[in-house]
């Protein structure tokens, strides 16, 4: 089979497209043919050998795809051969603290593929298949492929996380990216207030159109005195925020009294100085957010499947090309997700 895999860490021109052995299913598990990856922005700090997380030599990158199951070993449950299929891409043990009481997404155990162990930048990987879900025919491979981190982590941060309810005001930060453009849709699922920001007013106008209420240029208006503007000096509900930097202080200056700031990124700057005086007084409420539940999984894509919410497609790339896409990715120059078809 093809791979696009890196040997060492540096900058887009490690990932080389070659040959590798077809990997074999062991019992339990299912070959699938690959047909859409996802380009997250954590495979480039992956790449880069800044992420954190431990990553073996050669590394195959990819967290979310679709395809085909080409082969099955033992039993196949609810998928059999030829069955179109997208996938969880955290394997979780089932039986540690966090699996018992329903959030896999922190199982102390749980592999992800594409992260310790090979993921969708490939023609072929191995799986268990408890970890396949079947997609309808009418979904495009590239739909499924651009849905689970989106869709499931922004459905985390808004709904689990961040508690918001019909009525409240969000501020959903970088509404460019492949998790802001599906933020702005649930949060309208929802029933929220929608502020955003992005860099381009082309950007402002697609997230408008996707539902948003309110846009900010941040590369030409202060955000923090919009939204006071905007909110008649009271703040915002919710914030999602996944920059990092900067763009992370001055979130906390757009907070209602109460108000909640969910952190799921970092990539403009990971350790930020803010003023903790006004953090206690105004009672802020800060939470992480990591990935989503299979729960959450299953019930975002089946949105998706049923066209309630609607993948971005920003550009679709042979996996040949995986280093474009990364250079690609790290230029922010697109609206949505930038896709790898093998
Ligand atoms: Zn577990």
């Amino acid at each position: 089979m093809k791979v696009a895999w890196f040997r060492e860490f540096g900058g887009p021109e490690v990932l080389t497209y070659e040959e590798a052995p077809d990997p074999e299913p062991e019992p339990g598990e299912a070959l699938v043919r690959v047909r859409a990856t996802g380009v997250n922005h954590v495979d480039l700090d992956m790449r880069a050998g800044v992420s954190r997380f431990p990553i073996t030599f050669p590394h195959t990158l990819g967290l979310e795809y679709s395809g085909e199951v080409a082969a099955i070993r033992g039993g196949g449950g609810r998928v059999k051969e030829g069955d179109r299929v997208w996938v969880f891409n955290r394997i979780p043990c089932g039986s540690c603290e966090y699996c018992m009481s329903g959030r896999d997404n922190l199982c102390v155990q749980g592999g992800d593929r594409g992260r310790r162990v090979p993921g969708g930048y490939a023609q072929l990987v191995t799986l268990p298949v408890s970890a396949l879900r079947p997609m309808p025919d009418h979904v495009p491979f590239e739909d499924a492929a651009a849905a689970p981190i989106a869709f499931g982590t922004a459905w985390h941060v808004l709904i689990n996380r961040g508690g918001l309810q019909a009525g409240d005001t969000v501020l959903i930060q970088a509404a460019g990216s492949g998790i802001g453009s599906a933020a702005i849709q649930i949060a309208r699922h929802a029933g929220a207030t929608i502020i955003t920001t992005a860099s381009t007013d082309e950007k402002l106008a697609r997230a408008a159109e996707m539902g948003a209420h309110h846009t900010i240029n941040y590369a030409r208006e202060e955000f923090p005195q919009r939204v006071r503007d905007l909110t008649g000096g009271r703040g915002v509900d919710l914030v999602m925020e996944h920059v990092g930097g900067e763009v992370f202080t001055k979130s906390l200056e757009c907070l209602k009294r109460d108000g909640a700031i969910v952190t799921v990124g970092g990539h403009s700057g990971e350790v930020v100085p803010f003023d903790i005086i006004p953090f206690f007084r105004n009672e802020y409420r800060l939470l992480g957010s990591s990935g989503a539940t299979r729960p959450e999984l299953m019930r975002v894509m089946e949105m998706v499947f049923q066209g309630a919410f609607r993948p971005v497609v920003s550009r679709v790339l042979d996996l040949s090309q995986a280093a474009e896409a990364h250079r690609l990715v790290d230029s922010r120059d697109f609206f949505g997700k930038v896709l790898l078809t093998p």
